[in-house]
């Protein structure tokens, strides 16, 4: 067993709640015999599907075929839209570096993200249209690199058709659409032609693209935010899929969407009740499988959900009034980020601030609830690291390269205290071999789709020759 788990006991006063408590949380432990199937299923499943065998892994060519190099040069416009918000970004590269960027955000109401896609893609439009005059551009033709965070069927490297809707999103009527041509389609009602759109891809290529302009030794690119995906740069001849003309690539970055793992049933051993329910209740039930284990979408829900099962068995917060027990969605994972930052300072003062905002007062709760919080958060969080680690660990094991830098951005990556130092900790021990770093590819979702279309530029540029 980890010394994660040695450390992590749940001590309270009353020890026949310990020991029920601790009975619950037993499934939430991925013991050595799991860990080991996890890497294995994870590898039986990368495997087939880049045989274009059945697989829950969708590892999508994305046609991008090289990293920056340092010439990029010029301005270009990105879009980013999968997370929170959406953005619009304007970028102006000189020898490869961002020396301009000029940013804004948009927020998208609930109605768009759940509505139809003519409308969400009409606001889209709107939203591009108004930065473009803000930044006085009307009419300078711009090459745009659409950041488009959802598992898309690529066919080039500016054409992609949804597969289906993650996250907070579900638009029904724009799945298997192209997404390049719903955009162009809603600017062109705003008179907009001028805009071309080079690349489509999602957040993960933007974030190993732009980790490979800060270290040229970066060969992965990970996304641990509102969802989380794996991009890699895998040699071409172990690729079958291409839908575009091949011009002797040697490599080429593949989409995981290693949120969808598990999908086909080969993750249910590790499935719990809390799994089961969180899964049931939320957006786009049995899909995701993966991601509903560890990203920033479900984390904090998954550990409301533990607390509620421990709360309804009278285990837990037994003297507040039942009303302020938080409701479904409301416990979001930037509160397990500050659990985890107590427990790591060896102090309780944010946990105690979190349930005076919920309504509690102090006579409420008292010092074993204040631990059954802390347990929870820290075995759901560590949990969600060791799945990433153990197929980040296979995955390195499965590249070529002996020396690689691991780029990641994302909310839980960036806030959650302990995940940078659990991934680590756990890649080292199962890529024994393998020489590693992960680096913070900060906002790599908007600079890196600006890259990639200024790389996009450079390779039609050379077509034409
Ligand atoms: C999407 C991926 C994306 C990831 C992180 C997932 O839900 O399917 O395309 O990379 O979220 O944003």
């Amino acid at each position: 067993i980890d010394k994660f788990y040695k450390n992590n006991v749940l001590c309270i006063s009353d020890k026949e709640k310990q020991r029920l408590v601790d009975n619950m949380m037993q499934q939430l432990i991925l013991t050595k015999e799991k860990t080991e199937k996890v890497a294995e299923t994870f590898m039986n499943e990368l495997n087939s599907a880049l045989a274009e065998e059945a697989s829950s892994l969708q590892m999508e060519n994305t046609y991008i075929p090289e990293l920056p190099n340092g010439t990029e040069e010029g301005r270009f416009l990105a879009l980013d839209l999968g997370g929170t918000n959406f953005r619009a970004i304007l970028l102006h590269f000189h020898k490869g570096n961002v020396i301009h960027e000029q940013v804004k955000r948009y927020v998208i109401a609930d109605e768009l993200r759940i509505g139809s896609g003519e409308k969400l893609f009409d606001y889209l439009a709107e939203c591009l249209v108004d930065f473009v005059a803000e930044n006085n551009l009307e009419d300078v033709p711009l090459p745009l690199g659409f950041t488009f965070s959802f598992p898309m069927r690529q066919h080039s490297l500016n054409s992609s058709s949804l597969v289906c809707w993650t996250k907070t999103f579900n638009c029904p009527d724009v799945v298997n659409k192209d997404i390049v041509k719903l955009l162009e389609h809603s600017l062109a009602k705003y008179g907009h032609n001028h805009i071309e759109v080079l690349v489509i891809m999602n957040d993960t290529t933007g974030t190993l693209i732009e980790g490979a302009r800060m270290d040229s030794r970066t060969r992965i690119g990970i996304v641990l935010g509102t969802g989380s995906n794996a991009c890699y740069v895998e040699r071409a001849d172990r690729v079958h899929h291409w839908e575009q003309e091949r011009h002797n690539e040697e490599q080429v970055i593949i989409d995981m969407e290693w949120g969808a793992l598990g999908d086909n049933g080969s993750l249910d051993f590790i499935k719990t009740e809390f799994d089961r329910d969180l899964d049931l209740r939320s957006l786009l039930a049995t899909s995701f499988t993966f991601e509903k284990y560890m990203s920033g979408n479900y984390l904090g829900e998954l550990v409301r959900i533990v607390l509620e099962k421990l709360w309804m068995n009278k285990l837990f917060l037994k003297k507040a009034p039942p009303e302020f027990f938080p409701p479904e969605r409301t416990f979001t994972s930037d509160l397990i980020s500050r659990i985890e930052q107590d427990t790591v300072d060896g102090k309780q003062n944010r946990i105690k601030q979190i349930l005076k905002d919920l309504g509690y007062q102090d006579d409420h709760y008292d010092a074993d609830d204040l631990a059954i919080i802390q347990f929870a958060s820290s075995l759901i969080s560590y949990r969600a690291a060791k799945l990433v680690a153990i197929c980040t660990a296979a995955l390195l094991n499965h590249m070529d390269e002996n020396d690689i830098t691991i780029a990641i951005d994302g909310s839980l990556y960036k806030f959650h205290p302990r995940m940078k130092s659990w991934l680590e900790d756990i890649i080292e021990e199962r890529a024994p071999g393998k020489t590693f770093r992960l680096i913070l590819a900060m906002d790599g979702s908007g600079k890196g789709a600006g890259l990639a279309t200024a790389i996009a530029s450079r390779l039609k540029a050379l077509k034409v020759k």
